[in-house]
């Protein structure tokens, strides 16, 4: 008997029917012999509703203490979205002769740290979850929650029910861990974006974990790392097909192959220049230990070559913490020099990711010169082992997916060997 941590996103329970669906889906998992825990998201659109609603009121504070106050009852808010699809879930398979019961995070001993809004998991007890499941009960248990030391609601951020899927199979010691969701699998690249894009069989932890965090939006980024780091397999299929799925996995002798994987795109980013910023030590430890301050996690940085003891520094970041960074190192100035501060936000990173590039020389080359035949000029470049990622206008993210897709071959099959 395998036990499978079955996961199901938004828009799989997206109204009655859908959740009286994925009764049908985890029943036939149990009718076959195996244990089954699940994990919910809230019903599609409901954290939006939720967070608009509180923005209604009050939008997040500047102030530290303030923000930490509020952020307290946004968790309060929005994991009420996670228990309200529990409970209709676990209703659908009782009313189907399965018994079945819902758990909030904090029942099923989901310990984070002090981070609202986007906490990090020290501990799972799980002991509900066993004792439910020696005695043949189906769990269904609220995503993207935990509770604090002081017992307070936490909230795991946008996306978060991954990671309590992934980190529940995990501490289960769990045989697979299924993501249900509105995609069949992962895709070379965002089907919407190039039609002839191929959904690829298998994918390795660190190329799903760059991709994650490079624009696509299949898994979330930290059940990645999670699943990467107590290496679960992870399974990606949809719940609206029975198509197989995507399997994230330890890389194998066949994955090494691919030079390029999969193309993404994130158009999510905003970019801050510090003009006239003074060349001397301390001052980039003084403006990012401010941006770290405010918890924000930064990406690409650029800084030119200094003259007249002035030099001009870029960095990118999410577009949700651009005038937030912005604030925080304009009350700065005074301490660190700088002559203005300047934000871009029409821009998108564009990145190819794939094993491959470990062992490939020319990737690079090959990238830069296909974005320079459709006249893309190149804003910003970083690179890591298995990942380049361009910064472009926004104008021209989708064209340089398309472009890169076609010039790395993706919608044909790897021929193996190289
Ligand atoms: N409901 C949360 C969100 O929309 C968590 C999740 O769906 O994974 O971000
Ligand atoms: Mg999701």
């Amino acid at each position: 008997m395998a036990l499978i941590v079955q996961k199901f996103g938004g828009t799989s329970v997206g109204d009655i029917n859908r959740i009286l669906a994925v009764a049908q889906r985890v029943i036939q998992e149990k009718n076959q012999g195996n244990q089954v825990v699940v994990v919910v998201s809230a019903m599609s659109g409901e954290t939006n509703r939720l967070i608009k609603l509180a923005h209604q009121i009050a939008h997040p504070p500047d102030g530290h203490a303030e923000r930490m106050a509020y952020s307290r009852e946004m968790d309060m808010l929005l994991s009420t979205g996670e228990r309200t699809t529990t409970a209709l879930l676990a209703i659908a398979l009782q009313a189907q002769n399965t018994a079945s019961c819902s758990f909030t995070g904090r029942q099923v001993g989901i310990i984070t740290d002090e981070t609202h809004m986007n906490a990090r998991i020290n501990k799972i007890t799980a002991e509900r979850l066993k004792e439910a499941l020696d005695k043949g009960i189906v769990p269904v248990v609220a995503g993207f929650q935990g509770i604090n030391r002081a017992s307070d609601v936490t909230t795991l951020g946008r996306g978060g029910s991954d990671l309590t899927a992934v980190a529940l199979a995990a501490v289960l010691a769990a045989d697979r861990c299924d993501i249900y969701t509105d995609v069949d699998g992962v895709y070379t690249a965002d089907p919407n974006i190039v039609p002839t894009a191929r959904k690829l069989t298998k994918i390795s932890y660190e190329e799903m974990l760059e991709m994650a965090s490079l624009g696509s939006k299949v898994l979330q980024h930290r059940s990645v790392q999670f699943a990467m780091k107590y290496q679960v397999p992870v399974c990606v299929r949809s719940s609206f097909t029975n198509n197989g799925g995507t399997l994230v996995t330890k890389e194998d002798a066949e994955m090494e192959h691919e030079v390029v994987s999969g193309v993404t795109c994130d158009k999510n980013q905003a970019k801050l220049t510090l003009v006239g910023v003074p060349d001397r030590p301390g001052i980039a430890a003084k403006i990012f230990s401010a941006i770290a301050e405010e918890k924000i996690v930064i990406d690409m940085i650029i800084q030119n070559i200094g003259q007249n003891g002035l030099t001009d520094l870029s960095f990118t970041l999410p577009t949700e913490n651009a005038e937030h960074a912005q604030r925080a190192l304009l009350n700065l100035t005074s301490e660190t020099g700088v002559e203005e501060i300047k934000l871009t936000k029409n821009i998108a990173k564009v990145s190819i990711v794939g094993g491959g590039m470990r062992s490939h020389y020319g990737t690079a080359a090959k990238m830069f010169t296909t974005l320079a035949s459709e006249g893309i000029n190149i804003i910003m470049i970083s690179t890591s082992e298995i990942k380049i990622s361009c910064v472009v206008d926004a104008k021209y993210a989708e064209l340089a997916v398309q472009v890169l897709h076609e010039a790395f071959d993706l919608g044909n099959l790897p021929t193996g060997g190289s």
